[in-house]
């Protein structure tokens, strides 16, 4: 049987998993690609990979080097014919196990302004919302990303 601490672990973990899929935010940002059929963010993708990103995708059944490409101790997502090699044209093919960094594109932290934008590559972003909890999660990613690029090298 359970124990109470475990219980309550499932629950945090089963509302957290509840709402990274369906928060308003990301229904918003699910919303408007496919409203606009649009999938630019996923061609020529550069997007960073934490560990755990990487981790989480191998746990589907993945190998790193099927995914993951390494330069200057940075991991990033793998294209293959000019798009992310998870992508088959129409539509991701991990979206619920999708990197962090996907999950929050368009925000994105500019380095020149010292803050967190909606990147202007992304045709869309005036239909997406910075919310305070997006700002954290941007802020929070880059450092993680940072210091896990730093422990490579
Ligand atoms: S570029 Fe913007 S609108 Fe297009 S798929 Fe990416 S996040 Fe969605």
């Amino acid at each position: 049987m359970l124990r109470d601490s475990a219980v309550l672990r499932l629950c945090v973990l089963i509302v957290e998993t509840y709402w990274r899929n369906n928060s308003p935010v990301v229904c918003a940002m699910k919303n408007s690609c496919l409203r606009y059929g649009c999938i630019k963010c996923c061609l020529n993708t550069k997007m960073p990979l934490r560990t755990s990103d990487i981790e989480e995708i191998r746990g589907l059944g993945f190998t790193e080097d099927f995914f993951v490409t390494r330069r200057d101790g940075e991991l990033r997502l793998r294209n293959l014919n000019g798009r992310c090699v998870f992508h088959n044209g129409e539509r991701c093919t991990i979206y619920n196990d999708r990197p962090e960094g996907c999950r929050l594109y368009p925000a994105v932290f500019d380095e020149d302004k010292g803050r967190v934008v909606l990147h202007a590559y992304c045709p869309h972003r005036k239909k997406f919302q910075l919310t305070p909890t997006i700002l954290c999660e941007v802020v929070k990613l880059v450092r993680k990303l940072d210091a896990e690029r730093k422990r490579r090298l």
